[in-house]
């Protein structure tokens, strides 16, 4: 439910309307815009529904958020939400590139891959320590010592980094080495782990699940935010589809599609999304084109020899190529890079 204020509604009857919510044990989230002020209300709507609001001085009308999801919805905040990094903001002007390996396999391997990503023009270094491998078999990252590295790595280099968590002990350790929590596809739906996350204070990129819908997704965010975690970065990272000439499907219409439906920020991976590096520079110009607030990207220093992704991973020279060549994209786009 939302209650819409009159434009230009006093501060005083502002005020009594988020006591009145508070009182009928209602939760209210204010947004201000420059002429009307908004109040999105979370709890049992019919006590809102039965309780006269709309009588009070001030209030233009009430208006019910049909969709589950309602921290995330746009209706209930209209402005476009800047997820802060350190010093970087996702969802503002700026371009926002995430890079780096797949895995995290050594400390330089890691660090030579900061080094490049930096070097090309990336504000964040990805790499995973927790990898939710398809194979049992196949490599599962280095864990702990992993996060170490990535902490290593933004001494050294002053980038932020980027690392999946894939259970509430991996949230335990990653909070003290990461400034971003990644969720992966394959947890997109992990319920209780998305509530783990959403009771820290660390911004999470939630990544969408292989086969889920947008609408699954957003609620995938909710349970993050319904935590008090507001900090929630959606990435597109490709579907499964019947398709088989990528590894997955690109769902390129999410990108304006989540710009219609809520506040949060969106950036994009190409990388997973076709599983094949040749088709990532196409589809970084294509997500910019379609305001993606930025991308995520698989770099290697030696993607013959990766652990993990190698065919999709762009090695350093390709990567510092590809910004290159991204640059006068994201200009006509409006955006900084
Ligand atoms: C990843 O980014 O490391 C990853 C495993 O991606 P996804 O969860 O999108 O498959
Ligand atoms: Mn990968």
């Amino acid at each position: 439910m939302i209650i819409v204020m009159k434009p230009h509604a006093k501060e005083p009857q502002i005020q009594e309307v988020l006591h009145f919510v508070h009182n009928l044990g209602l939760e209210p989230h204010m947004s201000k815009g420059t002429t009307v002020t908004i109040i999105g209300v979370i709890g049992d709507e019919s006590k809102l529904v039965n309780s006269n609001i709309e009588l009070l001085q001030g209030v233009d009308k009430i208006v019910p958020i049909l969709e589950s999801y309602k921290l995330a919805n746009k209706q209930f905040n209209p402005t476009p939400s800047i997820v802060k990094v350190r010093d970087i903001e996702i969802g503002g002007d700026a371009l926002v590139i995430m890079a780096g390996p797949c895995a995290v396999e050594s400390r330089e391997q890691l660090l030579q891959s900061a080094h490049a990503v930096k070097a090309a023009g990336a504000q964040i270094l990805r790499g995973g320590a927790y990898k939710p491998r398809t194979s049992p078999y196949a490599f599962q990252g280095l864990e702990e010592e992993g996060l170490r590295y990535m902490a290593e790595a933004r001494e050294e280099t002053g980038l932020a980094v980027v690392c999946e968590v894939t259970s509430s002990r991996a949230v335990e350790a990653a909070v003290k080495y990461v400034d971003i929590l990644q969720i992966g596809a394959r947890n997109m739906q992990n319920f209780h782990l998305l509530r783990e996350v959403g009771k820290t204070n660390v911004p999470v990129l939630l990544k969408r699940g292989l086969c889920a819908t947008i609408e699954e997704w957003l609620n995938a965010a909710e349970y993050i935010m319904s935590e008090g975690n507001k900090n929630v970065i959606l990435c597109e990272r490709g579907i499964r589809t019947y398709e088989t000439a990528t590894r997955n499907t690109l769902d390129i219409s999410a990108v304006p599609v989540m710009k219609m439906k809520t506040h949060l920020p969106i950036i994009v991976d190409p990388s997973h999304a076709t599983g094949v590096r040749a088709f990532v520079p196409a589809l970084s110009k294509a997500c910019i084109a379609v305001g993606a607030d930025g991308l995520m990207i698989e770099v290697h220093p030696d993607p013959a020899h990766a652990l993990s992704d190698g065919p999709q991973s762009l090695d350093p020279e390709a990567f510092m190529e590809l910004c290159q060549e991204l640059r006068p994209y994201a200009k006509l786009a409006g955006r900084k890079f």
